[in-house]
């Protein structure tokens, strides 16, 4: 369905500070976007942040960051500082999806609309969500899992899963769940340990690694890790144990780190998702709801409390085999960085 997000309908959910002109509460007359983040931890966060406000600046916007260091008590208070800066729109990458519903129902008593970024806002309107196909991610790790299940017998898999906090962890293991429950079904798949990794870190997922082995000792054929900063955390306790290269390990984020685990055989696969796209894209969109300009989403998703008007982006497996191909051809990594050379 085509959704028309029109300024009437941006400013309806709040007071409402513009009159719709396309006028800037700022006083350069520049549009202020606020750009609320949960964290600067993982490698990609600060992709997005340098290409955001790279984007937004080249047309003619200013950018106010704020990074909550994944404290939602923080993450709030960010926001209410950059309501109080006077910021046209804001955008925000929740560390907890549930906690900003506030943070949108403030933005939105000052008439300020709400771009929530690469993670949903859950319980509350924000005007528009732009993210990569997140179940596409789940299921294109676990099928990497599926095509490596030896003939006539079972691949068995310990499955670690992101942030209960955030959205995108549950969506990565529903489209891993699609792929992997009939195969579970059938016995050709066994699930010898699973658990979250608390704030995606990756010191949680050695522990639950560390967990598993001893629980299940060498019978661990695949590590289903949903990012690569797990990745990374479970391919250090696999070296610990003397198992690295020996265990096939997932990932998602084409982290630079990960990208050379790929090249050394440590990390088997990650989804490479084209950040660029995805930041450029959230700038043009983030500084038309900031000049209360009216924009088009095709896509809605269902946050709980509204159809939230989308935008998905394409995503793509990469392995030791194409990562030339995607991740370096793409310009996203540097072939001397992946391969040292
Ligand atoms: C993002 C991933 C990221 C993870 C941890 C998810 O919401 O989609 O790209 O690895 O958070 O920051």
């Amino acid at each position: 369905c085509l959704l028309s997000l029109a300024t009437g309908l941006v400013l309806s959910r709040g007071k409402g500070t513009s009159d719709g002109s396309g006028g800037s509460r700022s006083a350069s007359g520049k549009p202020v976007i606020g750009l609320s983040m949960d964290t600067l931890k993982e490698e990609r966060w600060i992709a997005d942040r340098d290409l955001f406000i790279a984007q937004a600046q080249a047309l003619g916007a200013q950018v106010e960051v704020r990074s909550a260091n994944s404290d939602d008590t923080r993450q709030l208070r960010d926001v209410e500082s950059l309501i109080t800066a006077g910021v046209d729109a804001l955008v925000i990458i929740p560390h907890n999806g549930a906690a900003m519903a506030r943070a949108v129902e403030m933005a939105h008593a000052e008439g300020i609309p709400v771009l929530s970024y690469d993670r949903l806002i859950t319980d509350a309107e924000p005007d528009l969500y732009i993210t990569f196909d997140n179940i596409k991610v789940g299921e294109f790790q676990a099928k990497f899992l599926a095509d490596k299940i030896p003939a006539g017998g079972k691949l068995r898999v310990l499955r670690i899963y992101g942030a209960k906090t955030d959205n995108n962890a549950k969506l990565f293991k529903q489209g891993q769940d699609n792929i992997l429950q009939p195969l579970i079904d059938a016995g050709k798949v066994e699930v010898v340990f699973e658990d979250w990794a608390e704030d995606w870190k990756p010191e949680n997922a050695k522990k639950i690694t560390n967990a598993a082995i001893t629980k299940a000792g060498q019978n661990i054929d695949a590590i289903l890790a949903s990012n690569d900063g797990t990745a990374g955390g479970a391919i250090q306790a696999l070296i610990e144990e003397g198992l690295s290269g020996k265990v096939i390990v997932t990932g998602q984020d084409a982290d630079l780190a990960a990208c050379q685990r790929i090249v050394a055989g440590t990390q088997t696969m990650t989804v490479y998702k084209p950040l660029t796209q995805l930041a450029k894209r959230a700038a043009d969109l983030a500084v038309k709801l900031a000049k209360r300009q009216p924009l088009i989403a095709k896509a809605e998703t269902d946050n709980g409390k509204t159809q939230v008007p989308s935008v998905l982006l394409d995503i793509v497996s990469v392995t030791k085999e194409n990562i030339r191909e995607t991740i370096v051809k793409d310009g996203f990594r540097k072939e001397a960085d992946v391969f040292g050379k």
